[in-house]
């Protein structure tokens, strides 16, 4: 590790060497595929089938009820029912029961009557009807960046990738190039914009050079590279490097919708093939696995089967430390029973090691590399405590779990996990208190 200078701004060790330039593995759908009613944190699901029922590729499944979010089925075959099985969230949640019939029926999710020949509203409307949602990680509708805004002046593709391990977003847009331009024309469209820009990290000279020559197609469509730092990608410091400006709440506000690389591909295909998003890329990397790779999967495809057509463990009993997402933002997981979901970009897998954290030192480390300009170790302090004046005093509730003050910290505590814990304690009291 290096760290070079001010806050946020660290380089990693992006250890990305162990998967990006091998091919993508297309896995096999399993005999049966458990699609997951969870969207982000939301649970709240019509379901529109019922066991018995003959689907297929592209069927509509079920529909988010709070935020209009269909979702499809990833293969044909037989619903079996609703089961409750446990989430990469570590809850109990409902995932929909197919029997996959391996005949890989397909029907179009959404019908575009004419690609080339789209309104604004046409294309919002797409977006919504896929059942786009943003694949760098949360999950959150695209179409609600859409609606309803004025004066944008450019989208931010965010191919940055900048947690260590994570390649699938690099090989997903080398693989789907046109797809790529695709998808960023189309959210021109949408948002009535001037230009999109694709932004990927400096020192990567084969995506960059696919960019730039696909960008020649485009008058409006330009590559640029950003410093290999670490928060890089995340949303706030991406616009602050490219556009000098800060927003408040959203990056509309100054005039820019920033998506994901994953999910503009994944709105070309949506409008060009009538295909939702049924499968994804997803990194399978850490020193826990004998063959870290990236893989073309099945939404609702568990874990352990991918683990085990990818050639398993570093350990046979899998003794290792399991992490859906990076290592830095993802969420440990207890055990490789859950299923792939469609904002799942990787699975890591780290061997166990013992690290006794010693006593925090009072160095200010982890209060100078915050991207969000908080006092981690004081928040900590707090948790510890409980006092929850001080926690919302310490403005708790801006942090992004981006998981630096852990990186970062000399003693090796958990800073990360203390200051989330303290988040949900304030979100805890505030809910009681407003009931
Ligand atoms: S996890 Fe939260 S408190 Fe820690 S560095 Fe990131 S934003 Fe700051
Ligand atoms: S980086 Fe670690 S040791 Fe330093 S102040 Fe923060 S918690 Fe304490």
């Amino acid at each position: 590790m290096s760290i070079l200078s001010g806050k946020g701004k660290v380089k990693l060790d992006g250890q990305k060497g162990l998967t990006k330039d091998k091919p993508i593995l297309t896995i096999d759908t399993p005999d049966v595929v458990y699609v997951p009613l969870v969207l982000g944190v939301a649970t709240d699901f019509d379901v529109h089938v019922k066991e018995g029922d003959h689907v297929c590729i592209g069927t509509k499944l079920a529909t988010r009820k709070s935020m209009y979010v269909p979702i499809y089925s990833p293969v044909s075959g037989t619903v079996k029912g609703i089961e409750k099985r446990m989430h990469a969230s570590k809850r109990l949640q409902n995932h929909i029961v197919i029997e996959n019939d391996h005949q890989d029926e397909k029907v179009k999710a959404y019908e575009v009557a004419d690609p080339d020949h789209m309104s604004q509203e046409d294309v919002i409307k797409a977006i919504k009807e896929l059942g786009i949602v943003g694949l760098g990680g949360s999950g959150f509708p695209t179409y609600l960046k859409y609606e309803n805004v004025q004066n944008i002046e450019t989208i931010l593709i965010n191919g940055v990738e900048c947690e260590p391990f994570l390649t699938s977003d690099h090989v997903a847009m080398k693989r789907d190039i046109k797809a790529l331009f695709d998808g960023a024309h189309y959210m021109i469209k949408a948002a009535g914009a001037k230009k999109a820009i694709i932004a990927i990290k400096e020192h990567k000279p084969d995506l960059m050079e696919l960019l730039v020559e696909e960008a020649k197609n485009y008058d409006n469509i330009e590559p640029r590279e950003v410093p290999d730092r670490y928060p890089m990608g995340w949303e706030r410091v991406l616009v602050r490097t490219i556009f000098k400006k800060e927003y408040d709440r959203l990056p509309a506000e100054i005039g820019v919708i920033v998506n994901n690389s994953s999910t503009a591909i994944a709105l070309s295909k949506g409008i060009r093939n009538g295909e939702a998003i049924t499968r994804r890329v997803v990194t399978f990397s850490g020193n826990g696995l004998k063959n870290p790779q990236n893989v073309d999967v099945a939404i609702g495809t568990p874990v352990n089967y991918i683990v085990e057509k990818i050639g398993g463990y570093i350990d046979d009993d899998c003794d290792g430390f399991l992490v859906g997402g990076g290592p830095m933002m993802g969420k440990s997981v207890m055990n490789d029973t859950f299923v792939i979901y469609s904002h799942n970009n990787a699975i890591t897998v780290m061997k166990k090691e013992n690290i006794q954290p010693l006593p925090c030192l009072k160095c200010g480390e982890c209060t100078l590399h915050c991207p969000m300009h908080l006092q981690p170790v004081r928040i900590m302090q707090a948790e510890k405590a409980a006092n929850v004046e001080l926690i919302e005093k310490l403005d708790t509730g801006r942090c992004v779990e981006c998981g630096m003050c852990t990186y970062i910290c000399p003693s090796k505590i958990e800073v990360t996990d203390m200051v989330a814990k303290a988040k949900r304690r304030m979100q805890l009291a505030q809910r009681k208190k407003n009931a």
